[in-house]
């Protein structure tokens, strides 16, 4: 199974996302039968994005950016796990933007992950090489099941700059983070991927699938990048 994983981060609308949606439908790119396609929305957007996905039936699953680190109580303005689980499937946690701009921690990670878990979301932790090993090691510090976790590795240098790292490098990194996590878990990579490039991605032999940023955010392009994997 090969997973395409869209992240819009804080972009779209409402009303843009339902739009991207009659987009999609119409260009309707070819969903084929060994591929996932999941797709990260701001949680303004997730229940009528959901209702309206329903009703026109593709296959895209949709997930969150973002979980509270807390569980549920008086966190005002914190959307937990627990409000997330009937609306999403996934949930992309550590971004570098998070760990950048909001002072997250490999430890506030784990937090989410655990939360997550036991709200029967799937957790879609990023990683990149300053934090991958720490990361890791304090999910096994807390006996987190690592194979109900997808992982990513996304160099801070390739995303949203329109140049990829090399897919061998890539895929060397992969194989790294298999090795840690005794190979349980689909590992994507991330970075300024596009239809033009994500073959090069999918063809490694570690790498599962793709993040994908900006070119999520056009329903042609995201097609693209669909159809390139099928
Ligand atoms: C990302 O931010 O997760 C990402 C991969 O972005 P882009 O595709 O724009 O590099």
């Amino acid at each position: 199974m090969k997973y395409v994983v869209g992240n819009w981060k804080s972009n779209q609308n409402l009303t843009e996302s339902l739009v991207w949606l009659d987009g999609i439908a119409a260009i309707k790119p070819k969903f084929s039968s060994n591929t996932t396609t999941i797709l990260c929305l701001p949680f303004t957007d997730i229940a009528p994005f959901n209702h309206k996905l329903s009703d026109i039936n593709l296959p895209i699953i949709t997930g969150a950016q973002n979980v509270s680190h807390l569980p549920p109580g008086k966190h005002t303005g914190e959307i937990t796990a627990n409000m997330l689980s009937e609306l999403v499937s996934f949930c992309i946690v550590g971004h570098s933007e998070r760990r950048r701009d909001f002072g997250e921690t490999s430890k506030m990670v784990a937090d989410k992950v655990q939360l997550l878990l036991e709200n029967a979301i799937t957790p879609i932790v990023c990683l990149d090489l300053p934090y991958l090993d720490e990361q890791i090691k304090e999910l096994f510090s807390r006996d987190v099941d690592v194979s109900r976790c997808f992982f990513v590795y996304e160099p801070v240098s390739a995303i949203g700059t329109g140049s990829p790292i090399d897919p061998v490098s890539a895929n060397h990194v992969a194989n790294q983070i298999g090795f840690l996590i005794d190979n349980q878990a689909p590992i994507l990579y991330g970075g300024s991927v596009s239809s033009d490039n994500v073959a090069s991605f999918v063809d490694q032999s570690r790498i599962d699938g793709v993040l994908v940023g900006t070119d999520s955010l056009e329903p042609m392009l995201f097609a693209g990048i669909i159809n390139s994997i099928a």
